[in-house]
């Protein structure tokens, strides 16, 4: 996979959680962070693109 393409994934990903966690009574966008199920699985999804897009090695 691309890696910018990866990157653009995975600041997708963060945006959608801080959108979520915006909006949430639950979610806090930064500590502690995520409260509920939705903001769970958002935050482990960006977390997940963030990690494979550090370990992709290749151009910035
Ligand atoms: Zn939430």
């Amino acid at each position: 996979m691309d890696r910018r393409d990866l990157h653009r994934r995975y600041m997708g990903a963060a945006a959608a959680y801080q959108d979520h966690a915006k909006d949430c009574p639950r979610c806090t966008r930064y500590h502690p962070g995520p409260q509920c199920a939705v903001g769970t699985r958002l935050r482990e999804s960006a977390d997940r693109l963030q990690d494979t897009y550090l370990n992709t090695k290749g151009p910035k």
